[in-house]
């Protein structure tokens, strides 16, 4: 699905995308240059086609590779996700063409409003102040986001509103008022572009406004997001498993049967997600979507462990060459995404649903 050519750049550069030792601002464009944007978006709109589904096994296929490369895809085909499902044809039309071309970064603030849809925090951002029924001063913070590429960007972000539902608002980074921090000092996935914004008076007019009802859009729009979260899921652990049964020679036998566990457990979940996907389960059975990420977390977490025990010492040694040490920090990002592990176990306990995937 992607390009032999993408693939080896991602290769050839994995390591330096990991460590931030390469200029970030070539990820974007390496990536529109494949047209991987455009798979799951509708021809009629400048897209290829597909489904999400389709965009879950490129995003797979780019992360077997690099994840940072794989989270800058799912935070830039999330944000497209949401001027699709949104409903704001206009906002869609205006930016959809330099987002697909990868001119324009999109960026997901999400994960605040996820914890809240979830019940566990508050926005980060509300509307300071009301000027009339179309435009309003906004304050508050975005503690983190990925793709804010310093050469422009536009972030999507929950706004708490007194007495009206919260709202989804795409934020420009030309607005006045949308201020970007350094890049974070990140262990890895440092050419990701990932920041805080901090949001002072910025004024909101409608032209900008994705959803006016979050409380509706969140869980539409869910299924997506957390879907294409799980292609990286089963990237990397795929790409753990290929090296780990390189190494299962005569002396490391003994990890055969684990090997063949979680080769299984990784095809069986990302089948059930092709599948619920395929049915449109996961918008009324959300707890179904969150036992799959909850699974491959997992699988991403053995895979690593099974990679390590199958190399031995080698993979304890610098060697640009097996990529063992920065797939080691990938996999650690892995259970700390939102929803992150934490939150999707608390969420299964709160649904009291037992479910056998
Ligand atoms: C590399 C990376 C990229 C990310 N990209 C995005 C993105 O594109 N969009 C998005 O919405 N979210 C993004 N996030 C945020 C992510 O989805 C989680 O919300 C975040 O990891 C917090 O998870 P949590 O809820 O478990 O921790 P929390 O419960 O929010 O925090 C746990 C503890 O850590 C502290 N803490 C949190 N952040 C920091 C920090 N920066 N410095 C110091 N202390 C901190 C908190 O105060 C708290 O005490 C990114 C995170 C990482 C690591």
């Amino acid at each position: 699905m992607i390009s032999d050519h993408l693939n080896q750049w991602l290769t050839e550069h994995a390591d330096l995308l990991d460590s931030g030792h390469i200029n970030e601002a070539e990820l974007l464009p390496k990536l529109a240059a494949d047209e991987v944007f455009k798979i799951g978006v509708p021809t009629s709109l400048g897209g290829v086609g597909g489904e999400v589904a389709d965009s879950v096994e490129a995003i797979a296929q780019v992360a077997s590779q690099s994840l940072t490369a794989a989270f800058v895809f799912w935070g830039h085909r999330a944000f497209i996700e949401y001027l699709l499902q949104g409903d704001n044809p206009e906002l869609r039309e205006r930016l959809l063409p330099s987002l697909l071309s990868g001119e324009l970064a999109g960026a997901t603030g999400l994960s605040n409003a996820m914890k809240y849809l979830a019940g566990i925090e508050s926005l980060g951002i509300a509307v300071r102040k009301p000027i009339d029924d179309s435009k309003r001063l906004l304050d508050g913070v975005l503690p983190w986001a990925t793709n804010l590429r310093k050469e422009g960007f536009v972030v999507a972000a929950a706004v708490e509103v007194e007495n009206e539902q919260p709202l989804i608002a795409a934020l420009p980074s030309h607005l006045a008022g949308i201020n970007r921090s350094d890049d974070l000092d990140l262990i890895a996935l440092r050419a990701s572009n990932t920041a805080s914004i901090k949001v002072e008076n910025a004024s909101l007019t409608d032209e900008w406004v994705i959803s006016h009802s979050a409380n509706n859009f969140l869980p539409q729009v869910r299924p997506a997001f957390l879907a294409m979260q799980c292609g990286m899921s089963i990237g990397l652990a795929r790409r753990c498993l290929v090296a780990a049964k390189q190494q299962l020679g005569p002396t490391r036998s003994a990890l055969r049967d684990d090997y063949e566990g979680v080769d299984r457990h990784l095809s069986h979940a990302g089948k059930q997600l092709q599948k619920g996907l395929s049915k449109q389960r996961f918008i009324k059975h959300p707890a179904e979507l969150f036992a799959i990420r909850l699974t491959l977390a997992e699988v991403v977490a053995n895979a690593a462990q099974l990679e390590l025990q199958a190399s031995g010492g080698k993979a304890y040694v610098h060697n640009a060459a097996n990529g063992f040490a920065r797939r080691w920090g990938e996999a650690a990002f892995i259970p700390i995404i939102t929803p992150s592990v934490v939150q999707l176990k608390a969420e299964l306990l709160r649904h009291q649903e037992v479910l056998f995937i």
